[in-house]
């Protein structure tokens, strides 16, 4: 894989580095770490079974019953109090429907069901990436190339200097600007990184490929725009028109307003999902790594990479499942395709192999993490940046 055209090694700033917790350990124990992380996914693999599957069919029928109550609010929204419902009720389901279904499903975490809808190979979302481009570049090279400069995309998404490594560039005086704008309109975001610039421009990725690429992001875009600001809007002016006896203005009005509806919900949800995926591995606590640091990189060094490249957000069952579990990257990026509904138990496990091998646990409230990113994208938009304090090896409270 190519590097990106952002952060070439050869032209990376000179930081200075702190000292990866990695150091401290032994081949032995690194070995040894390894296998007891292992033993954790052998353990709750070995235990899937109906409660599970239970989780995963009532999650997306309670997406589906969301659907329809938002849809059937919205039917009434020229009314203030309808339409605050509806929009709210739509936005929760988008939410869900993207980040504990869409993100988890896409995984390969249900797979083991062996259900024909719900697996990795037939689910698709309602959003702007098409599945087998995102499947390509998050399940295969952000997952695989976690915090790696040069070969995690991920890592500021090609637009955006979030580490210090990073060479600066004027253009990057705008991405307080710009990361704004991403905020709003994430999805589109996503599925225009999906399609790899680096990998285009260096002919890795044949022009065959990008035309259908962009063909399948157009489709997901006609879909959303026919479904979301055509086909419910006609059909609220329609019923508005029909209840109002045949008066155009309120079917305009109603038209209007669940356009609004639609276009509000979409917007929470991308900004929802940024702030989330944003959290998990931009937060100051968080390390990054130069290609040689892992050159040689065993299973139990994979495992420290991602505890030490992720980073966790604090909160109670109803904001983890509204974050799609990803309130546990630390825990999702050991066992991607674990389901999302076994980090919470998992995570003091995780919590003891830190505290016994002295390692971090990357983990904060939301407001905290999300006001380091932010922190840092407004401090790397100027030239120079120092790489921030790492927390040390966790200790219970
Ligand atoms: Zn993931």
């Amino acid at each position: 894989m190519s590097t990106t055209q952002i952060d070439r090694p050869q032209s990376a700033p000179h930081v200075d580095e702190p000292q990866s917790p990695l150091a401290a350990l032994t081949p032995e124990q690194i070995e040894q770490l390894g296998r007891e992380f292992d033993a954790i996914h052998d353990e709750v693999y070995a235990d899937l079974g109906d409660r599970d599957s239970r989780y995963i069919r009532s999650t997306i029928k309670l997406h589906r019953h969301l659907v329809l109550a938002a849809r059937a609010l919205l039917m009434g929204s020229q009314r203030r109090p309808l339409w605050l419902a509806g929009t709210t009720a739509l936005s929760l389901a988008k939410i869900l429907e993207n980040m504990e279904i869409g993100h988890n499903v896409m995984h390969g975490q249900w797979d083991w069901m062996n259900d024909p809808d719900i697996n990795s190979q037939n689910w698709d979302w309602d959003t702007a990436s098409p599945a087998d481009a995102w499947r390509h570049s998050h399940n295969y090279e952000h997952h695989t190339f976690t915090n790696i400069r040069g070969k995690d995309r991920d890592l500021g998404y090609e637009i955006m200097r979030i580490d210090p490594h990073q060479k600066w560039h004027p253009v990057y005086l705008f991405q307080p600007l710009y990361n704004l704008i991403l905020m709003g309109f994430f999805e589109w975001g996503v599925a225009v990184h999906d399609l790899n610039r680096a990998a285009i421009n260096s002919g890795e990725k044949s022009k065959e490929q990008v035309v259908q690429e962009l063909k399948a992001i157009g489709a997901k875009a006609r879909a959303q725009i026919v479904k979301d600001y055509i086909a419910f809007p006609a059909l609220a002016a329609f019923a508005a028109f029909v209840a109002g006896r045949g008066s155009l203005q309120s079917g305009k009005r109603s038209f209007k307003s669940t356009l609004a509806a639609n276009f509000t919900a979409n917007i929470v949800r991308n900004v929802w999902s940024y702030s989330i995926i944003f959290c998990g591995h931009f937060p100051d606590q968080t390390y990054t790594f130069s290609q040689a640091e892992v050159a040689e990189e065993t299973r139990g060094g994979f495992y420290v990479r991602q505890l030490l490249g992720a980073a966790n957000i604090d909160g109670g069952p109803l904001f983890h499942l509204l974050a799609g579990n990803l309130s546990f990257q630390v825990e999702h990026h050991l066992y991607p395709d674990m389901p999302s509904s076994r980090y919470a138990e998992i995570a003091p496990r995780v919590r003891d192999i830190c505290r016994r091998y002295g390692l971090p646990y990357n983990t904060g409230p939301l407001h905290k993490q999300l006001g380091t990113v932010h922190r840092t994208i407004l401090r790397l938009a100027f030239p120079g940046g120092k790489v921030r304090p790492k927390p040390g090896p966790y200790a219970p409270s």
